[in-house]
């Protein structure tokens, strides 16, 4: 039988109940590695992206977990490096919206947003990263966004996490570079997902148009590219920001 290129890795994927985070946990799961699926509320749908990936033969364990909360993503951590030794791989891409102008922007939802976006990241990692240091190597993935990169109206809290994302991963990437890990961050533009579909079709249309490619991205789109990061042919790539956008104009 053919040995798939992440036979033996262990992967952690937050936020793997739906979206970007579903597909990706069944991509490394495709590519041979055993997937902690991380989510915080959903069980139906989480239990289906596991259902998914036993039936195609792959080894999942369902984690319920908030990444915002320290005490709860250290026992995920801890369940996750007790049932299979090892974390090689972790896919930060746990994430919500919160829009709302500036001025109109209520506190909670600054809080949320950066609790879940920013400081979920920050507390993964720290948790994963022991595992990485003590095996020397490991690969973080960090689900950031174009907001974050370029801004958007309505989204002043989600480009700040995202944007501090970005520089969480350079920074990160330098000081654990000599260790065989490598950290990057992959930045989507417009992925068709329940975090999207909440958009007006108007401003849906206005964002097509300005698609180079002329079509919106695909969950599947985004996972390739995290499989590929995750992969031993990206090990010279580090403390790099990769936007999946189709082009945007
Ligand atoms: P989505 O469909 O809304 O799914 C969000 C996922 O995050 C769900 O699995 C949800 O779990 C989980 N989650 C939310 N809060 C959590 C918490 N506190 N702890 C653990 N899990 C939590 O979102 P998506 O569109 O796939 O987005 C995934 C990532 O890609 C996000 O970081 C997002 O910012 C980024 N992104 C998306 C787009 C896009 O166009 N869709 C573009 C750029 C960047 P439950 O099911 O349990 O609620």
């Amino acid at each position: 039988m053919e040995r798939k290129e992440l036979t033996d890795k262990v992967s952690l994927v937050t936020g793997a109940s739906r979206g970007l985070g579903r597909a990706i946990a069944v991509k490394l799961a495709i590519s041979g590695s055993k997937v902690a699926i991380n989510y915080v509320a959903n069980d139906a749908e989480a239990s289906k992206v596991a259902r998914e990936i036993e039936q195609q033969g792959g080894e999942v364990m369902l984690c319920k977990a908030s990444v915002a909360d320290a005490a709860a993503v250290k026992t995920m951590v801890r369940q996750i490096v007790a049932k299979w030794g090892q974390i090689d791989i972790l896919v930060n891409n746990a994430g919500i919206v919160r829009d709302n102008l500036m001025l109109r922007m209520p506190d909670e939802a600054w809080d949320e947003v950066i609790n879940t976006n920013l400081r979920g990241a920050y507390l993964c990692t720290k948790y994963v990263l022991r595992s990485m240091m003590d095996q020397s190597g490991g690969r973080i993935i960090n689900i950031a966004s174009l907001a974050g990169l370029v801004g958007n109206i309505g989204q002043a809290n989600y480009a700040a996490a995202k944007g501090g994302l970005l520089a969480f991963t350079k920074s990160v990437a330098k000081e654990v570079g000599s260790r065989g890990i490598t950290v990057n961050a992959i930045a989507p533009g417009f992925i068709v997902t329940d975090m999207t579909d909440k958009l007006p079709q108007e401003a849906k249309d206005t964002i097509l148009a300005r698609i180079a490619v002329k079509r919106f991205g695909t969950p599947e789109d985004v996972a390739d590219l995290v499989a590929f990061l995750a992969s031993p042919h990206a090990s010279y790539i580090t403390a790099q920001v990769i936007c999946i956008d189709g082009g945007v104009i």
